[in-house]
């Protein structure tokens, strides 16, 4: 079987394309490009310049690319189009990816949320590797949710794909979605710096980043803010135990890394059990930034409904 796939990642600035062999996990070769949020035409030429390099690379190792697939930030549907994407992208109204992308480059093409995506990624090449029911929390600009059995989404379409959006206190700023207190309010890079600048000493910072590296100097506001975060993260996941019984939840995204030094406390005591003997293992990405384009080349692999050695 043909194993290289191209995985592309398209990020709130920048798009990220890799030469993917699925069958191991490795990511032979990456190009960055500026996102294109303004024109079909732009974004298709984009990704004609990917293939091409990336046809002309696995050429040289006598190999051919065998399909593309791609991360979205959206709403998208079964058929390969993108239903929305909330206006991040401009041109991906109701629009058919795969079917734009397959007649102008004779290659199967195949599409799904970039959270979701992210989550099949650490399910089958990361943290999630060996494990049965995953859950990726993505950190960042937001709070992306993705959830994966057996190294397969649940459903077809990624109806669960605001689940970043749970409500967590009644306290906090409001969330762009309306209500106050959601998960993506308080523990997105936004929404940390907020809870930091809401003591009269950490005013001056100006990244997430910045709050958990006062902390680890040993700050006390700072370390009362990741204290907050801390709490909030807990509350959230054991939410998300009782309704999907996970038994790995991976952190990913920017932020995660700050959170490394506080797994444990994150993780901290049950709620209630989902059934007897149940427990979990929560843990930092490693893949990083490489989950997106692995994930979206395994699409390919969903497709032709082949199982990737998952032990
Ligand atoms: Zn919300």
């Amino acid at each position: 079987m043909n194993n290289l796939v191209i995985g592309v990642d398209i990020g709130g600035t920048r798009t990220k394309s890799g030469l993917v062999n699925i069958a191991t996990g490795e990511v032979i070769h990456s190009i960055v490009q500026p996102t294109e949020k303004k024109y079909a035409t732009v974004f298709i030429q984009q990704i004609g310049v990917v293939i091409d390099q990336f046809r002309e690379l696995a050429a040289e190792k006598g190999n051919s690319i065998a399909g593309i697939g791609m991360g979205i930030p959206g709403f998208t549907g079964e058929d390969g189009e993108v239903i929305t994407t909330y206006g991040f992208l401009e041109f991906m109204e109701n629009y058919p990816v795969k079917r734009i992308i397959e007649k102008e480059f004779s290659l199967p093409c195949f599409i799904d949320n970039d959270a979701r995506v992210v989550g099949l990624g650490e399910a089958l090449y990361g943290k999630g590797k060996g494990y049965k029911r995953v859950l990726t929390l993505t950190l960042g600009t937001g709070v992306g949710f993705g959830f994966v059995v057996n190294g397969c989404f649940t459903e077809p379409l990624p109806l669960q794909h605001m689940g970043g959006h749970i409500k967590i206190t009644d306290t906090g700023e409001r969330c762009y979605c309306g209500k106050t207190g959601c998960l993506e309010a308080l523990v997105s890079s936004a929404g940390i710096l907020n809870i930091a600048r809401n003591t009269d000493n950490l005013q001056e910072l100006l990244s997430a980043e910045a709050v958990f590296e006062a902390a680890s100097k040993g700050n006390y506001d700072a370390r009362n803010a990741v204290a907050q975060i801390i709490e909030y993260l807990h509350t959230a996941i054991h939410n998300y135990i009782n309704l999907f019984a996970p038994d790995m939840v991976v952190l990913g995204g920017g932020i995660a890394k700050g959170l490394a030094p506080y797994i444990e406390r994150i993780k901290g005591d049950a709620y209630l059990s989902p059934y007897p003997n149940y427990s979990f293992q929560l843990a930092v990405s490693e893949l990083e930034e490489l989950a997106g384009m692995l994930g979206s080349a395994a699409l390919f692999q969903l497709s032709q409904d082949i199982t990737i050695d998952n032990e």
